[in-house]
Formats: structure tokens, sequence, C-alpha cells
């Protein structure tokens, strides 16, 4: 087990006295109250306890969250009551302690339907509150995922079921790139074994990193950046993760040949302006293939991921894909909504300018999770707890997404399949109702149009226009647009199911 001092110096930025004061006295209050409890693997209790607190640290988490990691069943499990957790720590750390408690109480009763809407509503709720009460969840479930196989079989099954259908959305929702590839792969062990171990041996095989292509590709890219005077923190090669690999080998006739990102080679800069110039470096030496260049830095994907990916032929005849990304974007990729919390948004610049708002009240940190915010606004409009309300946010919160553009070059985010009406409804209830017809990509389009990625949409409104029409609840995708499409007809006495 770790000691304080270990789990203290996982941080890349160090915490300063106060904040490892507060962290010691958590991890001591800790394990005097789960002192002589095992786990089922025979382990002391409190060791679960650590090990979700190191996820947490490894991601550069506050002390307040991390001392909660340490705290986080300490109400559930042990004799000590809340209140007492509030005069040692405080109401922020007994709050959050409070509400993964609430958390694990999941109710069993119910079609697997139910269970699963149950569980999800009560992420949800949670999340609004304070987002840091889902990033303990998810550290903690990942340690018990990392541990399931002291557990019977049946409650494997349900465990990993649960969590590839509820943790890894969310983790993948929230950006966290690393705990969702974890969690991925350790649900995929136990959910199909036998794709599971066939994956693992096909990777073993080929041994991606190992292979002298791949070092090569690191070499010369190295060499070339420092002789090109380019400023670069890190070159570094990556495997890719099992279950995604699954997944594209399926898409690929199951042939690993064709795998192109079975392993990437990384680069990572300081500055926006150096990947576009690392970029110019890679295509200098090595012939890139056409139609692989994706800028993932102007176009972000729709967890918000940045990066500029690019396939080039390396020695041997290898395909290798080189993803470049700023040290800033790297850690939002692994770790998601974690970094923005630790990155200063006025300064890019990386973990020498953050400042740090363990102190401060726990704000939902900037509008780049603007959509915790519109969540917790859209449940207190639609009264909330309807079935109706948590399927349909199921859709608008877990599908895939595509970025649109306003005609001012505004982006506005939307689920797959969505039309203009939800683009319009999305800017603004009144610009929905008014809405009279549409141009995609300059041309007049039909209201029940499928947006795609890239699109620009231009809504054209009537001014003294004050219903819209019933027959847009048949296609609009979003639960906003047919929420607000609802209401008003129902307001002004239209009848609708
Ligand atoms: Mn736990």
């Amino acid at each position: 087990m770790l000691s304080v001092e270990e789990l203290l110096k996982r941080r890349k930025i160090p915490y300063s006295d106060e904040q490892q004061a507060r962290i010691k006295k958590a991890y001591r209050f800790a394990q005097e109250a789960h002192q002589g409890q095992k786990r089922a693997s025979g382990d002391d209790y409190f060791l679960h306890c650590v090990e979700a607190a190191k996820t947490l640290v490894q991601m550069g988490l506050g002390s307040i969250t991390v001392s909660a990691a340490l705290l986080h069943d300490v109400y559930e499990d042990t004799e000590v009551s809340l209140e007492e957790i509030r005069k040692e720590f405080g109401k922020d750390i007994a709050f959050i302690v409070e509400g993964v408690s609430k958390l694990s109480k999941v109710q069993l009763k119910g079609s697997d339907d139910d269970y699963y809407l149950n569980n999800l509503q009560k992420m949800f709720l949670a999340m609004a509150a304070d987002i840091r009460v889902i990033l303990i969840k998810l550290a903690d479930r990942l340690h018990n995922m990392q541990t399931l196989s002291a557990l019977p079989r049946e409650k494997q099954q349900r465990i990993a079921k649960e969590t590839m259908e509820i943790f890894v959305p969310i983790a993948n929702r929230l950006g966290i790139g690393e705990i969702k590839g974890q969690l991925e792969d350790l649900c995929f062990k136990y959910l199909d074994s036998r794709n599971y171990q066939y994956v693992v041996d096909l990777r073993k095989k080929t041994h991606p990193l190992k292979e002298k292509y791949v070092e090569e590709v690191i070499k010369t890219l190295k060499k070339k950046l420092k002789e090109e005077d380019i400023d670069f923190l890190d070159v570094h090669g990556r495997v890719k993760h099992y279950y995604s690999l699954f997944n594209k080998l399926q898409r690929y006739d199951n042939d690993i040949e064709k795998i192109y990102d079975l392993v990437a080679v990384r680069i990572v800069v300081p500055k926006v302006v150096d990947c576009y110039e690392a970029l110019g470096v890679v295509h200098k030496n090595f012939r890139p293939l056409i139609g692989r260049i994706k800028d993932y830095i102007s176009l972000p994907k729709p967890n918000g991921y940045k990066s500029i990916h690019t396939t080039i032929f390396a020695p041997q005849g290898k395909i290798v894909e080189v993803q470049i990304r700023t040290e800033k974007m790297h850690d939002e990729a692994e770790y998601g909504i974690a970094a923005h919390w630790i990155y200063d948004q006025s300064k890019n610049t990386g973990w020498k300018d953050f400042i740090f708002r363990d102190k401060h009240k726990p704000k939902v940190p900037n509008e780049e999770i603007g959509w915790v915010k519109q969540l917790k606004e859209w449940h207190r409009q639609s009264g909330g707890g309807t079935d109706e309300f948590w399927k349909s946010l199921k859709i608008d919160f877990f599908q895939n997404h595509i970025f649109v553009f306003t005609p001012n070059g505004d982006v506005v985010e939307l689920p797959e399949g969505a039309t203009p009406i939800d683009f319009a409804y999305k800017i603004h209830s009144d610009v929905g109702h008014r809405t009279s017809g549409v141009k995609v990509n300059g041309k007049m389009s039909a209201l029940d149009t499928i947006l795609e990625n890239g699109d620009l949409v231009e809504v054209i409104t009537i001014k003294n226009k004050k219903l819209p029409s019933r027959d847009w609840l048949n296609f609009v995708k979003t639960a906003q647009a047919k929420d607000r499409i609802k209401h008003i007809l129902r307001k002004n006495g239209v009848e609708v199911v």
C-alpha cells in the first residue's frame, strides 16, 4: 500500500503545505476508521481508498477531492458519521463524501431498463451537484474493476455490465480518455473473455512498441525536430487499448495489418503553433497517406479531443499514425474535465501557469462543460423525474455528437442525426418557434435534413410567426427541441401526445 508521502509524490505539480496537511489528515483518519476491515480479495479495505485517491492524484486533482476520495467509504462502511466528517474536514469534503455514498445505494429491483435509468439518473444528479463526486466514483469503480476477480462470477458480470453501460460513457463524455480506456478493457475481459484473450494474444504477437520501425520513426523525428529548431517536450509511442483495437479489427476484416494506429507516435509540443510546424517536419521526412490528415485542433472531436493526426509510411513498408498535440491537449485527452480544472483558462501555456482552485467553492470550471449547467437547467425546466426525460437525456447525452457552424462561425454541438430544427432550438427557443426555412451550406434545405459534421447552418425566421409546427415532433432528435415545442403548443391549446 502506498504511504501518504508516496501518494503525494504522484502529482506532477507538488501540493502546497496546506494541501499536504489536509491529505495527510484524511489518510490517517480513513486508515483508522477502516482498521481491521478487509476486501473480498483479502486486502486491507483501506488499500481501496488509497488506490482510488492515487488515480485522482495522478490526474492532478486537488486536496479536497483527494481527501474526499480517501474518505469516500468511511461514512458508508464505518461508524463515522457525516457530522464528524464535516467537523473534521469541512462542509465541501462532507458534501462530496455524502454524494459518493448516495450513489452507491442502487436499487436492484425492477426491470433492467428501470435499473439502468435509475442509475443514470443518480449519476446525473450527482454530477450536476458537484462534478467531483463523479470523478471519485470513476476512480472508485476503476479500482473495483481492477479487483473484480475476487468476486463471484455473477457479481462480476453485473458490475462489468453496469460499468460498460454507465461509467464508460460518462468517462468518455467527460473526456477522461485514460480512465475510459482502462475501464473498457477491464469490462471487455469479463464480458467477452474469448475475444479479449484473442486480442491480447494478437497484440502480444506483434509487440508493436518493440518493433524497429517505430523506434526508427521516433529517433528520426526527434533528430529532425531538433535540426529544424522546433520546440518539443516529448516524442513517444503508445499502443492502442484492447477494446478499441477489437472494435477496429471488426471493421477491418480482422486484419491487423490494416490497423494503422495500433501503435501511434505522439509528439508533444509546448504551443499550438508548434503543432503545425511539427506536422511539416513529419511530412518532410515521411510520406503521408492521402486523406488521413485530421486536424482536430481547428475542429475538435465531440468530446473536446484536440490533436493533429496524420498517417505516414514508416520504414519497412509499415504504416504508422502520428499524433501531434500540446502538453495541455495531452493532459486534457487523458484527464478530461479534471485537466480543465487545473489549467488557467486565460493562459494556455501549460502546467507552469496553473492556478489551483482548490480553496474555492466548487464551481463548475468553465463553459467547456457548459453541458453540466445545461443539464441542471433543463432538468429544472422539465420538472425532471419523468421517464421520458431520462430516456431522451440518454439519447442527447451519450449519442455521438457533431459540430455545425452558425453563419458567424460559432460552433454548435448536436447529437448525430439532428436536424436544422434541433439546431434552431439549441440557439434559442424563440429562434426555434419562428423558424420557417433553412439553408445548409448555402443551399435551401428541408427542415428535416439530417445535419452533418461541419455543416454551415443558417436558419430563416419569420418575425410574427408564433407557433412551431406539430409535425416537427416527428423528426426532431434532441429532447430540448421536443420539450420546447410541446411546451409552447400545449400552452396555446394545441393538443400534443
Ligand atoms: Mn469504494
